[in-house]
C-alpha cells in the first residue's frame, strides 16, 4: 500500500468539514488490546514485549477508529525508533482522568528537534533515515486527531534513554 498516499487523504479527511469525530463510549483497554495484537509479530521478531495495563475496562468518550489511528501510529514510532526493549503502554488514574503514557527505550529525540516532531513531514536526521523511516506525517496526525478530541500530547525523551509520549483522558462511570 502506498502509505504517503493513505496519511495524506488520512490527514484530509480529518480536516475536511464532513470528517466531524463519532464520539462514543469505547473501552480503551480494546483498543490497547488491538495494538498489541497488530505488532505482535514484529515485537516477537525482535524478542520484546509490549507491556500493557491488565486493567479490564477504561471508559472513554472517544472516535473509535481515530484513537486506534493514534496508539497505533505512537506503537508503530515506538517500535522503529529503537532497536530493543520493551515498550510499555501505562495507565495512571488522576482524578477523573486517565494518564497514558507510551514509553520506549529506543534513540530519544534531541532538544533542538523534540518542538518539531509534531509538524508535517518532520523527520529527525531524515538524511541518515532509518531503513523503517515513512513521511514525518504519523505524529501530525496523531497530533489532530487529540486536538479534535481537546486532548493534548506532550513528549519527554532522552537521547539514547528513550521517548515519553504522554496524554490524559476523561475517565466516563462505567
Ligand atoms: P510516518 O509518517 O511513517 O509515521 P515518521 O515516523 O518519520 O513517518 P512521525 O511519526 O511523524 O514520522 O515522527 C516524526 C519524527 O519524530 C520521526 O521521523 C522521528 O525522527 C521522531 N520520532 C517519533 N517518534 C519517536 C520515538 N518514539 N523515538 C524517537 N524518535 C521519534
Ligand atoms: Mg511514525
Amino acid at each position: 500500500m502506498n502509505t504517503l498516499l493513505g496519511d495524506l487523504i488520512q490527514i484530509s479527511m480529518l480536516e475536511s468539514e464532513e470528517s466531524q469525530l463519532k464520539l462514543e463510549k469505547i473501552n480503551l483497554m480494546d483498543i490497547i488490546i488491538n495494538v498489541k495484537d497488530t505488532f505482535k509479530q514484529v515485537l516477537q521478531s525482535r524478542k520484546s514485549n509490549l507491556i500493557v495495563p491488565d486493567e479490564k475496562t477504561v471508559y472513554i468518550l472517544a472516535d473509535k477508529k481515530n484513537m486506534e489511528i493514534v496508539f497505533n501510529n505512537l506503537i508503530n514510532n515506538a517500535i522503529n525508533y529503537s532497536d530493543s526493549g520493551d515498550i510499555i503502554i501505562s495507565l495512571k488514574y488522576i482524578k477523573k482522568n486517565i494518564v497514558v503514557r507510551i514509553i520506549d527505550q529506543g534513540i530519544g529525540i534531541s532538544k533542538d528537534n523534540v518542538q518539531q516532531i509534531f509538524e508535517r513531514f518532520y523527520r529527525v536526521d531524515s538524511d541518515r533515515s532509518r531503513e523503517t523511516g515513512g513521511t514525518g506525517l504519523g505524529l501530525a496526525i496523531v497530533k489532530h486527531i487529540l486536538l479534535a478530541h481537546n486532548i493534548e500530547i506532550k513528549v519527554d525523551s532522552k537521547v539514547n534513554m528513550g521517548t515519553e509520549f504522554i496524554f490524559e483522558i476523561p475517565v466516563l462511570k462505567n
